[in-house]
């Protein structure tokens, strides 16, 4: 039998009123409080799918924002428990998360690592309510995350994952524990080497100069992935005596800053569109952007606010 249209609209007020309560209780008990909302900060979420692919791609601007008082939190959406040629499991995982928070003392952001097993991400529904409640529980301005076409099938499905929330997130009866964003945020993708079926290109290319020392600092604590080499490292790389420990250190480092010195060889197009034709040949190393097509698209005036580093 067919309710009529006034218990309809009963039943959908009274389970208005429970979400709400369920809402709030849930947001007050189970997720890390947000700063206060309207306070003129950003508030930036970044995920990668290892305990590494956050700071790697976007620790420079994030570092930048942070100094400049913005909020922004580092999520990696797999524990890192298969990221090494020697040791996994637990202990990795947890050596993991240490050198994540570490880093991110460095760069000046907040850091979260879910528990989900390396190299085991799938783009199934429970990860992507999972993703959903982070992005709104962040109150994100801006999201970031790789692409969906990559090597690693745990990018691929982060990149998935958060572009299946990205709509999500502003729709009230799915996750509705948290309450859903009154504005969708811009999502954009970090970049990549990857050309099929599209090459990645950037809507925002930024010098990160002032602050890579900060972010090599930050690469060099995660010691598993970089001193040490990561899922396809060997013995070979770790320093035979402690005197040796600072050439493989700086070994490192140079490695990183030509990876970022490329960036902006590549996008030096673009950094001379941002920065005028003077300051954007002079930039050594960058990081760069791309507007993800399913959130908010910004105009060129809106990302200077977003990105406000141009001066
Ligand atoms: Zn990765």
């Amino acid at each position: 039998m067919a309710k009529s249209a006034q218990a309809i609209m009963k039943t959908a007020s009274s389970r208005r009123r429970f979400l709400t309560s369920l809402s709030l209780a849930a947001a007050a008990s189970s997720l890390p409080a947000a700063a206060p909302a309207g306070d003129g900060k950003l508030r930036v979420i970044c995920f990668g799918a290892h305990p590494d692919d956050c700071e790697l791609q976007a620790g420079g601007v994030g570092a930048m924002w942070a100094e400049r008082g913005h909020q922004v939190k580092l999520v990696a959406v797999t524990n890192g428990d298969i990221g090494h040629w020697r040791e996994a499991g637990g202990p990795l995982a947890l050596r993991r998360k240490r050198e994540v928070e570490e880093a991110s003392k460095i760069l000046g952001t907040t850091v979260q690592v879910l528990d989900i097993h390396d190299g085991e991400l799938e783009p199934n529904l429970e990860t992507r309510r999972q993703i959903t409640r982070l992005i709104r529980a962040w109150r994100a301005d801006i999201v970031f995350s790789p692409r969906p076409n990559d090597y690693h099938p745990d990018h691929r499905y982060t990149g998935v994952l958060v572009q299946d929330a990205a709509f999500m997130v502003g729709v009230p009866f799915i996750c509705p524990d948290v309450p859903p964003l009154t504005r969708n945020p811009v999502f954009m993708y970090y970049t990549d080497r990857f050309q099929k079926p599209n090459p990645s290109t950037a809507d925002i290319a930024v010098s990160i100069d002032s602050v890579i020392e900060k972010k090599l600092d930050a690469l060099a604590v995660m010691e598993s992935q970089f001193l040490e080499g990561g899922a396809l490292g060997h013995a070979g790389l770790l320093p035979r005596t402690p005197a040796d420990k600072p050439k493989r250190v700086a070994a490192v480092r140079a490695s990183q800053s030509a990876r970022y010195l490329a960036i902006a060889d590549r996008f030096r197009k673009e950094l001379k569109q941002w920065y005028g034709e003077e300051r954007g040949a002079a930039v050594k190393h960058a990081e760069a952007f791309e507007i993800c097509e399913y959130g908010r698209r910004p105009d060129k005036a809106e990302l200077k606010q977003l990105f406000p580093f141009f001066g």
